[in-house]
């Protein structure tokens, strides 16, 4: 936090829930041995910022509480005061997945917000878009270096006649070949370079370069495409001749997608995906429930928001499975996280491989504390759709869309999942963007805003020092939604271009 704004520095700690017998301590650089609480709480040594102070003296197995939950257990008596790191909290057992009520609390759906409009485009298909881009797919990695080329000319020599498209876009990617394709989890891999080449921001405009004998051809990726849109390379008299035809069929892609104009939608039409990275024990009291705030606002307002991140769930998935709206939408969300913790079983790890260096510095002690901060994001809503993983969202309302936490692989397969815009939190601080969607950044911290002043789209630290409210900045996070959609403002890294690579989730062999 700035100096100014809290002059004092007063000793400040948060408690979520009145049930917590830890907080975490807020103040900038953390708060010395001897510090006095308003509350009359003496720390009997230095707790770094965002860690957990014990509130009560805890007997050794004493279940820790924080956000009402039990995040752990000391594995020695803590006195009341002392710092409790990481290495003083016992990881329960996850939640059994077999006995989970379901849809026992669905919650009233929120009265509706009317009115709300963005300026986007409007497909001939009924769905609408953020940007104006031409996104070249590949049915194989083989092709990349070739396209990357190809993409370079386009942007020097073509695109400048164009000037209502936004960019070109190489869709490259690590799969299509030397994979098992016929393997059942094959179709993840498959679906999300299927969905991603079709999403709404290309404008319908398809053009997929293969190379001529890998295993996903390309009519194979795409059955229904007329062949005209397809670039084989091997069928090309050397490397010119290969680069001359993918920029003689983008140019006429272009040439269509300059006709497209911003028009007024409805921000009914928006698909949000959610998510968090590089967290810290703010996270959950502060950017992630305004994010929820803002996921209330955007269902309220009949949109589609996506939260994601399987292992981040994982742990708090009795608190979610009661909001589902209906038996099937439960048994489906407790199918992807069985699936996952299969997954894990045979890579002979559980969730407790989630946590990064950098959560654990930043105060949380492991990932059932993470997934009580992660689940914030998804506000009040019932949830009423599940997705697996690079599946289409085609309801309205708050969905879960079943992902990895890795930020990479998860905003993948959100874009699979037809995200126009992501609302990206984080504590730690990433630089993460994608090239085909706008990316909204929200720091947990003040310390983080200042020091990344040009990369944080939104602060929500401000929450924690009482400067602001989760509602202000849910509507403020509401609000920046609509003009980075309306292409009105531009997010911090499309400002500087920082588009991270497409990262395929193969849960199939590589042969
Ligand atoms: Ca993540």
């Amino acid at each position: 936090m700035s100096k100014s704004e809290n002059q004092n520095n007063k000793p400040l700690y948060i408690l979520v829930n009145p049930q917590d017998n830890v907080a975490i301590v807020v103040n900038e650089g953390g708060l010395p041995k001897g510090t006095v609480f308003e509350s009359g709480l003496v720390l009997q040594e230095h707790v770094p910022q965002g860690h957990k102070v014990a509130l009560v003296d805890l007997d050794k197995d004493a279940a820790l509480v924080r956000y009402g939950e039990v995040i752990g257990y000391a594995v020695r008596r803590i006195e009341k005061g002392s710092w409790i790191d990481e290495s003083l909290v016992q990881l329960p057992a996850a939640p059994q997945l077999d006995e989970l009520p379901l849809a026992n609390k669905v919650p009233a759906p929120l009265p509706p917000l009317e009115g709300y409009v963005f300026d986007g485009y409007c497909n001939a298909d009924g769905s609408v878009a953020t940007k104006n881009v031409l996104g070249i797919t590949t049915s194989v990695q083989c092709v990349a270096s070739v396209l990357d080329y190809a993409v370079k000319r386009i942007k020097d020599e073509v695109l400048p006649k164009y000037p209502n498209v936004d960019d070109v876009v190489a869709l490259n990617h690590a799969y299509g070949c030397g994979v098992a394709i016929d393997a059942p989890e094959a179709k993840v891999p498959i679906r999300t370079v299927r969905n991603i080449a079709t999403h709404p921001n290309f404008g319908g405009e398809i053009l997929v370069v293969g190379l001529g004998c890998e295993k996903l051809l390309p009519e194979r990726l795409m059955p229904d495409l007329d062949p005209s849109n397809i670039v084989v390379l091997q069928e090309h008299a050397g490397f010119i001749k290969m680069v001359d035809a993918i920029v003689e069929k983008a140019d006429k892609k272009l040439k269509k997608l300059d006709q497209r104009r911003r028009v007024s939608c409805p921000v009914s039409g928006l698909v949000v995906g959610l998510q968090c990275g590089g967290s810290d024990a703010f996270s959950g009291v502060t950017a992630n429930p305004a994010v929820g705030y803002a996921a209330d606002l955007l269902v309220r307002a009949g949109a589609t928001v996506m939260f994601s991140e399987v292992s981040e769930v994982r742990d708090a998935i009795h608190l979610l499975t009661p909001r589902v709206v209906n038996e099937e939408v439960g048994r489906a969300l407790i199918n992807e996280m069985k699936w996952y913790d299969n997954y894990l079983d045979m890579g002979g790890v559980d969730r407790s491989a989630n946590p990064t260096p950098g959560n654990k510095k930043g105060g949380l002690a492991n990932v059932v504390e993470k997934a009580l901060g992660s689940i914030a994001k998804s506000g009040t809503s019932p949830i009423v759709a599940v997705l697996s993983p690079g599946e289409k969202a085609c309801q309205k309302g708050l969905i879960y869309a079943a992902t990895p936490a890795s930020d990479f692989v998860c905003g993948t397969l959100q874009l699979a999942s037809g995200m126009h815009v992501q609302v990206f939190t984080t504590g730690r601080g990433t630089p993460y963007g994608l090239a085909m969607t706008p990316v909204i950044k929200v720091s947990t911290r003040n310390a983080l805003t200042e020091q990344w002043h040009d990369l944080i789209d939104v602060n929500a630290g401000r929450i924690a020092t009482g400067e602001t409210t989760i509602e202000e900045v849910g509507w403020e996070i509401f609000r920046l939604i609509i003009d980075v959609a309306s292409g009105r403002k531009q997010t911090w890294a499309d400002h500087w271009g920082l588009n991270n690579a497409l990262c395929l989730f193969n849960p199939a062999p590589i042969t």
